[in-house]
């Protein structure tokens, strides 16, 4: 899970203009916008758990089954027990982990 931000120019209603937001992304997907010039925030309410499961969902669909069945039961547990599972690719699963938690924190801290 990654969170990533990016500038650019939409309509403010409040500002009644064309100005600079600063959008944040999570998976892709929006998550806030903000207006640099009257700081007004626009909240998508994404939940972070659901995005998480979705983008796990995506990336174990091809695992056996019973990695699949045994994430589908609890999230919570099977995040505890990712990093000590010997798949094939360990960096970039510490990484991917790394990420991940910064990113629910991120949500926790109110972004
Ligand atoms: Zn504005």
């Amino acid at each position: 899970m990654e969170i990533t931000k990016l500038d650019v120019f939409l309509y403010c209603s409040h500002c009644q203009d064309e100005t600079l937001h600063s959008v944040q992304y999570l998976n892709h997907k929006i998550s806030s916008t903000e207006c640099t010039n009257c700081h007004r925030k626009l909240d998508m309410h994404l939940n972070p758990k659901r995005e998480l499961y979705k983008e796990i969902y995506k990336r174990i669909v091809t695992k056996p089954t019973r990695l699949t069945q045994e994430y589908r039961d609890d999230l919570n547990k099977f995040l505890g027990e990712f990093p000590k599972r010997a798949l094939s690719k360990p960096y970039r699963l510490k990484r991917y982990m790394n990420e991940t938690r910064t990113a629910l924190k991120k949500f926790k801290d109110g972004n």
